[in-house]
């Protein structure tokens, strides 16, 4: 009789993983318990043998959700038990494992479409391997009662269902049916008088368990077949309306969308009225990979991402072209449905747009009364409540895997384990203003949050105020130490001096390079080229950075090169109107004032305005930003708008027209710690040459920047590895340059795979950096 401990740490819990060891310990014959721990999941295994087969088929055999980062295993005393069983019991801490919000998996899809299941066609559907799970979540350890599902008593059948360890409902909080789970409503605004929803909502989740009660559900039945059908009824009221022109405010899982036919143009710019959004691409959801095809062009890389349990929006390139949904851009933003609500709504009509419901910039809209009366003409909603909001999650798809435009649903919160920090220590970081997130490092894990949007706005830092609370509930936050940006006007640095706990400031863009070593596990006291290209980063010498490489070791910046100071001329309002930013590099490169004319749209007085400006240096701060450099050489192809709808509009626009098959470069030089592009600036206005050449050349410029500079760094510090950050690396055509220039040298590079490039990584970078520097 021998007997084993074995401990595993990774995403364990909450995806069906104690099931599965029940399962294949029964089969090996052998006795024991399985339970979740704070640190992950603990098992016991003894027996006389079967001990290899059943390591091996842990491995191997995972539920498909399930991912393992480390297993410890050691031999201990045999407790002479006869029998395997799931230990419900606790085992004292707090966990960090809250698990993320899936589509639903193929045996429920074949339940929802069986006339024959009690479930058949129940909006609600779900199991232990699918469903919703941290838009649901109150607290943690995950179980029914912390969640909002809380309000809704299982019926005797489900309750069986979730009790017992065959079942793919053992321990699926979320189980629902018709008789005992939520049901959907249709409403069309105005709303009737005695409207069960408030007009206007706190955030509170537990007002919003209040008014799930208050609902009047539908009559309830024996079989429930008749709420099956009541509710189809009313899907088919949201399907008529659609199908009218109308907007309807659909309930999905992390807020509402508001949904429109996209074939009808008048219906697609009032929704964009409504949302005062008048060039921002609006999402579709396509019913299926036929749909997707007719209309853009699929890989099946992206396929398989567009169809995994996480159903992000997929980027993928227009095959033909449909009014008002992306203009001036190559691409539509297209998701399959995720929930099997939305499932069955896109049986009815193929394609809607289906996008976020708030008015720009504000939050996504996740209760009946918070407005969305204003932004839609009808509503399908039901009675479970959503407890986080949290938006779709965009990626686009680049060598096979996804490079994250917003992590939010479906990627969050899976915390990221990272395995070389030596601090027990809790730190907090609030990230820094535009497309924010907040992080917590816990027990070894990075939990970040879901993207929160411009924290300028009220709406959203009161929604990262929501997102805080929710991390104080299920991970018991506690930091003994806070982290946030250089910058001093932030709203996040105000906010974290005013914790009263000790602050560490970082600079926007060594955060940016420790987010890539904190999701690719690197030592962060390793030899490092860190590559920060963004829009804009307070830097230490009180200039805005954007275009920097450090030479980094031991945790700490030896060198910095930068792309050359220009003049930003209007501040913030140069990140808006791309032509300023020309008129600056043009005087920068020419010596000269820029004359009127040089810019074919842009009125005379404007330009005389702003070269006054520069020539006087009012409200012009220097800058380093290749976001910026971007938005200039935009400018002078001709390619950008006056002003933009949504930022990096511009830098967009430019990647769209590359064309693919030049490979000429513009010059510039390296003077000490200087990028210079003078001479490019003064070859883009000599050449007269296409939009999509310029676009092009221009790519293969800045990829040969980064190339020439890799070779400086490694003449300089010898050896290590590159790490590209920043939000304009998900620029693929610049990426894929600088990637095959760099891999042909032989440089290992590194660039941002769980999270974006862009600023929503900041906190991740900011928690381990302080992690790293309070040893
Ligand atoms: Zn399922
Ligand atoms: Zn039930």
């Amino acid at each position: 009789m021998n007997a084993l401990s074995i401990k595993v740490r990774g995403t364990v819990q909450g995806v069906g993983f104690r099931p599965f060891v029940y399962r294949i310990a029964t089969e090996e014959g052998l006795a024991g318990y399985v339970r979740n721990t704070p640190g992950g999941v603990e098992i016991r295994v003894e027996g006389e043998n079967g001990f290899h087969s059943f390591l091996d088929r842990l491995r191997r055999e995972m539920p498909p959700l399930a991912r393992i980062d480390e297993m410890r295993i050691r031999k201990v005393r045999p407790r002479l038990v006869s029998e395997f069983h799931i230990d419900t019991t606790r085992k004292g801490g707090s966990t960090v494992f809250a698990p993320a919000d899936l589509f639903m998996c193929d045996a429920c899809r074949a339940e929802l479409q069986d006339p024959n299941d009690r479930r058949y066609q129940y909006p609600f559907i779900n199991c232990t391997n699918c469903g919703p799970r941290y838009t649901l979540l109150l607290g943690l350890p995950y179980d029914r009662e912390k969640t909002s599902m809380r309000v809704f008593p299982m019926c005797p059948d489900c309750q069986k269902e979730y009790d017992s360890p065959s079942s793919r409902r053992f321990h699926a909080e979320p189980n629902a049916c018709p008789s005992c789970g939520p049901a959907l409503t249709f409403i069309d605004f105005p709303l009737p008088v005695a409207a069960p929803f408030r007009v206007r909502s706190s955030a509170d989740s537990t007002d919003d368990t209040r008014v799930a009660q208050r609902r009047l559900k539908p009559a309830a039945t024996e079989d429930g077949h008749a709420l099956a059908t009541e509710g189809a009824t009313e899907i088919e009221g949201a399907v008529a309306s659609i199908r009218e022109g109308k907007i309807v405010a659909l309930k999905s899982l992390g807020g509402f969308h508001l949904v429109c036919d996209p074939s009808q143009p008048a219906a697609v710019a009032r929704l964009r009225k409504l949302k005062r959004r008048s060039r921002k691409p609006l999402a579709l959801m396509a019913r299926d990979a036929t749909v997707i095809e007719e209309l853009a062009y699929v890989s099946a890389d992206e396929l398989g991402i567009l169809a995994s349990p996480q159903r992000p929006i997929v980027l993928l390139r227009k095959k033909k072209e449909i009014d008002g949904l992306s203009p001036g851009l190559d691409t539509y933003g297209i998701m399959l449905p995720y929930t099997p609500l939305h499932a069955l709504l896109l049986q009815e009509i193929p394609l809607v747009v289906a996008t976020s419901a708030n008015e720009r910039e504000g939050p996504i809209l996740k209760d009946e009364g918070e407005e969305v009366t204003d932004l839609a003409d009808c509503m399908l909603t039901h009675n479970r409540p959503i407890v986080s909001r949290c938006d779709d999650s965009v990626v686009r798809v680049f060598r096979g895997g996804p490079l994250f435009l917003r992590r939010a649903r479906g990627y969050v919160p899976d915390p990221l384990w990272v395995p070389r920090l030596r601090t027990q220590r809790s730190i907090l970081a609030l990230g820094a203003e535009m497309k924010n997130t907040v992080t917590l490092l816990k027990n070894g894990y990075l939990i970040t949050s879901q993207y929160l949007g411009d924290m300028k706005d009220v709406r959203n830092l009161a929604y990262m105020d929501e997102a805080l609370e929710r991390f104080r509930e299920l991970f018991s936050a506690d930091p003994t130490m806070v982290c946030c940006d250089l910058h001093p006007g932030f709203t996040t640095t105000r906010l974290a001096e005013r914790t009263g706990k000790p602050v560490i400031r970082v600079q926007h863009h060594i955060a940016h390079v420790f987010a890539v070593m904190a999701e690719h596990g690197l030592d962060p006291r390793g030899s490092y080229l860190g590559v920060a290209f963004d829009g804009m980063g307070y830097g230490e010498d009180g200039c805005i950075w954007g275009g920097e490489f450090f030479a980094l070791s031991d945790g700490v910046p030896q060198q910095r090169w930068h792309f050359r100071y220009v003049p930003q001329p209007g501040g913030d309002l140069a990140a808006r109107e791309p032509w300023r930013m020309a008129l600056s590099y043009v005087r920068d490169a020419s010596g000269e004032l820029p004359r009127a004319g040089i810019l074919q749209d842009i009125p005379e007085a404007k330009i005389r305005a702003v070269a006054r400006a520069l020539e006087v240096g009012i409200n012009s701060p220097f800058t380093s930003s290749v976001g910026r450099l971007f938005d200039a050489v935009a400018a002078l192809a001709g390619v950008a708008p006056e002003r933009m709808d949504y930022e990096a509009e511009a830098a967009l626009r430019l990647e769209c027209a590359v064309e693919p098959t030049e490979r000429n470069v513009y010059s510039f030089s390296i003077v000490g710690e200087e990028i210079d592009v003078r001479e490019m600036i003064r070859e883009i206005l000599r050449s007269g040459e296409p939009p999509r050449v310029v676009a092009a050349k221009f790519h293969n410029t800045l990829a040969s920047i980064i190339a020439r500079m890799a070779e400086v760094y490694r003449e300089k510090y010898g050896m290590g590895a590159v790490l590209l950050s920043g939000g304009v690396f998900l620029n693929a055509a610049l990426l894929e340059r600088a990637l095959a220039m760099l891999e042909e040298k032989g440089f290992t590079v590194r660039y941002p795979r769980r999270f974006s490039p862009g600023d929503e990584a900041i906190s991740v970078g900011q928690a381990l950096y302080a992690a790293t520097q309070g040893d």
